[in-house]
């Protein structure tokens, strides 16, 4: 079939298999918009969201034929009609659509942030206007990170009119994307929700796409805006010195050939991401292994691992995404696991978009801003969160934190067990001994167990004790032998900022200061640094729910309000208030507590040295869009 059809040239045979494919909570909504009337919505087709249930609209088989014959009546009409221009719904068409997507009411107070995120009438309502002729003469920002915060950082300082420099030491923008090329590496957010709200893609190729994709998207975006007019790659900050008396950073930079040269910023944004530092582990040995050996991070493509003995170590995110892609490659494998994670089923996780669904992106009306809000109802809003909340003085199932946390794992486990069949030792290897939510949940199609379960691969879960020329030893004393070791041991998450060293206010030093445990008020702002801004900071990391890229955008916006108060205020300088952070940061500390992560039974890369949970946000995603929104000038020291 020739889906380059567009609406007016399509058959209705052809338009019959487009909707067959349909996700129908959406093409209700689109039903709507070609109606002009919410009446569809109030009959009998009603999707309802259940966070545990297999079906994810909660809709029957026969309710969603129904829809897809409606929306096809309601299409062909709207074809022969000559689709004329459909009228904009009014605000009550569009609350009533937005609560029924997911068939969960949501409080009248989240309408705004509903309607910011839906963005039917592409508002942009996330960029703060700044009248241009506010901005002082000379004002000029440091961007350090070109990632997808440093990317947006850049966006949005230009859209305000704001002068400034973008450095990332790679040589190319895209930050992780960049970084990050092994095999099998993939976004694990909804893909369709994973792009900034003012440079939708509707034609991404897979419900979690690839990251060569997701590269290209980023690069796409730098290029639209001629970021890279403004970015100097192969370049590392090394350090950045608050000079009091000129109110602006002096910045010590270093091209690839190691030369060194300093300029003045008035502001520094900070957007250096928190997974960027591959972490080898602690092992005794590490160094003396012959043979391959090399980080997830930092994968080394040349080697051919066909027919070679391959050990993999750690079992995170990313070694659930390699492992899978190279054990039909490789001639043995064994994966060392040290603990388990939970799996999360999502059965779309290696699917690709169809030809269908594509076209429906592309020429049904609001389908694809529709399909986005869904997913961020579904995932972000209405999400797994409170499955993840602790219960004051739990006396359940001891390894979870209340009584939604048990029976999301009664759920996850039974999966893991349906998973693993018969072979009810891997079973009862791959049950995680801490609460589910207490690390980031590998997305699941399948794939993990199935590959465990291949002839060539064995799961090792003896602890490592050494690491030998040969192989590795485990505690029980077997010697295992390789050709390769690779390392899914992640990141220092907890090195925020390392290794450039900032200077503050009174010559205070940031990584004294904060002793291996950051802390920063809304992720944003610290104290004793002036206008030094951070994005994707301490506690803002979210362990399930829709995609960072709200938290940056949601970062931004406070940002450039901030740089906006300064500018109508005639101030120097911005700083954030010792005790605002500390009380900021205190309430942390007092809901992490309570979260699945912040369990006594979870060891995980959210918590520092310290024992503290310094990188995940504990709240919900309104929570933190509404505390962003603008800056209170009362919580800032103003020069
Ligand atoms: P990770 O979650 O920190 O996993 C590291 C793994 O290495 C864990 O299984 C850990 O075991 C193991 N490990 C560490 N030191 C060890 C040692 N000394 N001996 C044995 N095992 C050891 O790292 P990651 O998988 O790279 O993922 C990090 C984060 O990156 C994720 O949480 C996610 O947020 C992000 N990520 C995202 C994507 C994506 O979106 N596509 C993909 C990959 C990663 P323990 O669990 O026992 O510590």
């Amino acid at each position: 079939m020739d889906w380059t059809l567009t609406i007016d040239e399509i058959s209705d045979t052809q338009l019959e298999q487009a909707l067959s494919l349909a996700h129908v909570p959406t093409l209700m909504a689109t039903l709507m918009h070609l109606q002009g009337s919410c009446d569809p919505l109030r009959g009998d087709i009603r999707p309802h969201v259940a966070q545990l249930a297999e079906e994810e609209d909660g809709l029957s088989e026969g309710a969603r034929d129904k829809a897809r014959k409606l929306a096809l009546a309601a299409i062909i009409a709207h074809r022969d009609a000559g689709c004329p221009a459909l009228p904009t719904p009014d605000d009550a068409m569009v609350s009533e659509t937005m609560q029924y997507i997911t068939g969960i009411p949501f409080p009248e107070e989240q309408l705004e942030l509903m309607r910011e995120e839906l963005n039917l009438l592409d508002e942009d309502r996330r960029r703060v206007p700044v009248d241009d002729t506010s901005v002082p003469a000379g004002y000029r920002v440091l961007v350090i990170g070109s990632g997808m915060s440093g990317i947006l950082a850049a966006i949005r300082l230009q859209q305000a009119g704001i002068d400034y420099l973008l450095v990332d030491k790679n040589p190319e923008v895209g930050g992780t994307w960049y970084e990050n090329t092994y095999p099998g590496c993939q976004v694990d957010s909804p893909n369709h929700l994973y792009n900034y709200i003012f440079e939708p893609n509707h034609q991404w190729p897979a419900y979690f796409s690839d990251r060569k994709t997701l590269f290209n998207y980023f690069q796409g975006v730098a290029q639209r805006y001629d970021v890279r007019a403004h970015a100097r790659l192969n370049t590392r900050v090394t350090s950045s010195t608050y000079d009091e008396s000129a109110n602006c950073w002096r910045v010590d930079l270093e091209d690839s050939r190691g030369r060194t040269t300093q300029e003045s910023f008035s502001a520094v944004i900070a957007a250096c991401g928190q997974l960027n530092t591959p972490a080898m582990p602690d092992i005794t040995g590490v160094d003396s292994f012959q043979g391959i050996t090399f980080h997830s991070a930092r994968w080394e493509h040349q080697h051919d691992l066909s027919g070679k003995r391959v050990a993999v170590i750690g079992t995170g995110c990313s070694a659930t995404q390699f492992v899978p892609a190279i054990a039909d490659q490789t001639g043995q494998m064994t994966v060392f696991q040290r603990s388990p994670n939970w799996l999360l089923p999502v059965e779309e996780y290696h699917q690709p978009v169809s030809e269908e669904e594509l076209w429906c992106f592309r020429n049904l009306p609001f389908y694809a801003k529709w399909y986005r809000f869904f997913l961020f109802r579904a995932r972000a809003i209405d999400g797994l969160l409170p499955y993840l909340y602790g219960e004051e003085d739990w006396q359940g199932q001891p390894l979870s934190v209340g009584q939604k946390n048990a029976e999301l794992r009664e759920a996850m486990e039974a999966y893991i067990r349906e998973q693993a069949g018969d072979d009810l030792a891997l079973a009862d290897a791959l049950v995680p001994d801490y609460p589910p939510g207490g690390k980031r949940p590998v997305l699941d199609d399948g794939s993990w167990i199935s590959t465990l379960k291949r002839d060539n691969v064995t799961l090792e879960t003896s602890p490592i004790a050494e690491i030998l020329p040969e192989g590795i030893r485990t505690a029980d004393g077997e010697v295992h032998e390789f050709d390769v070791i690779i390392y899914g041991t992640g990141f220092h998450a907890d090195h925020f900022l390392l290794p450039i060293q900032f200077t503050g206010r009174d010559g205070r030093d940031l990584h004294d200061t904060w002793q291996g445990d950051p802390q920063a008020y809304m992720g944003i702002t610290v104290p004793g640094f002036p206008n030094l801004y951070l994005l994707y900071g301490p506690n803002t990391n979210i362990v399930v729910g829709a995609s960072i890229i709200f938290f940056s955008e949601c970062e931004m916006r406070y940002i450039i309000g901030c740089l906006k108060m300064q500018f109508e205020q005639g101030l120097a300088s911005l700083e954030v208030r010792e005790a605002v952070c500390r009380e900021y940061n205190d309430s942390m500390d007092e809901r992490n507590r309570m979260c699945a992560w912040g369990s006594p039974h979870v060891s995980s890369w959210y918590k520092n040295a310290n024992g503290r949970v310094s990188q995940n946000w504990p709240g919900t995603h309104f929570e933190y869009w509404r505390q962003t929104k603008k800056p209170d000038p009362g919580d800032f020291l103003a020069h």
